[in-house]
C-alpha cells in the first residue's frame, strides 16, 4: 500500500511514495523561486525508484548555473504544475515539490534543512530552528559546508552573513 499520495492541480497526473521521504529541503535560491512562483520551495527528497507516477508527464530541463548540471522539473501536461525535480548532480533522487502532496509534510528539524539563504527575496521569513546555509550544504565536491542555526524566525533584513 502507498505510504504517501499526491498529485497536480488538475489531477491528471497523479503519484504515490512506497515510503516516506527521509529528509526535506527548503530552498530559497532563484531557480525555486520561479519553479514555484513563490518565496522558496519545500521539496521532500525521495529515492526515484520509491516515486511512481500515473498520467502524461512534461519535462523542463534547466542548467545550473551554479553546477553547470542539469536540474529537470517535471509538470504534468495537462496544467502544467511543477509535480517534483530530478538532478543530475543526484542520480536516482528526486524532490517533491510538497504542495502536491495530499498529506501535510513533517518538518522535524532533525532531517529538514535550509539552503540559499543569501538568495532569498527581501521580507521572506527564515524558519528557527531548521539548520541553515548561506548557500548549498556541501561543496561542488561534496565536502560539508557549516550551517547556522536561527533562535527566532527572521526577515531576511535582520540575517547578516557570518
Ligand atoms: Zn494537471
Ligand atoms: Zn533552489
Amino acid at each position: 500500500m502507498a505510504e504517501m499520495t499526491g498529485q497536480c492541480l488538475c489531477g491528471a497526473m497523479t503519484y504515490e511514495l512506497a515510503a516516506a521521504p527521509q529528509r526535506v529541503t527548503i530552498c530559497y535560491c532563484r531557480f525555486c523561486q520561479r519553479a514555484t512562483g513563490s518565496t522558496q520551495a519545500v521539496l521532500p527528497v525521495l529515492p526515484l525508484a520509491d516515486l511512481s507516477v500515473s498520467g502524461e508527464e512534461r519535462v523542463h530541463r534547466h542548467v545550473s548555473k551554479g553546477s553547470g548540471k542539469e536540474v529537470h522539473i517535471h509538470f504534468c501536461a495537462a496544467c502544467g504544475t511543477n509535480v517534483y525535480v530530478s538532478y543530475e548532480r543526484w542520480p536516482g533522487m528526486v524532490g517533491l515539490f510538497a504542495g502536491t502532496l495530499d498529506g501535510p509534510v513533517s518538518l522535524d528539524p532533525a532531517t529538514t534543512k535550509q539552503i540559499f539563504v543569501s538568495s532569498a527575496r527581501p521580507g521572506t521569513v527564515i524558519a528557527a530552528g531548521i539548520p541553515a546555509f548561506w548557500e548549498h550544504a556541501a561543496t561542488l565536491d561534496g565536502a560539508a559546508e557549516e550551517p547556522f542555526v536561527l533562535e527566532v524566525a527572521t526577515v531576511v533584513e535582520g540575517l547578516r552573513r557570518g
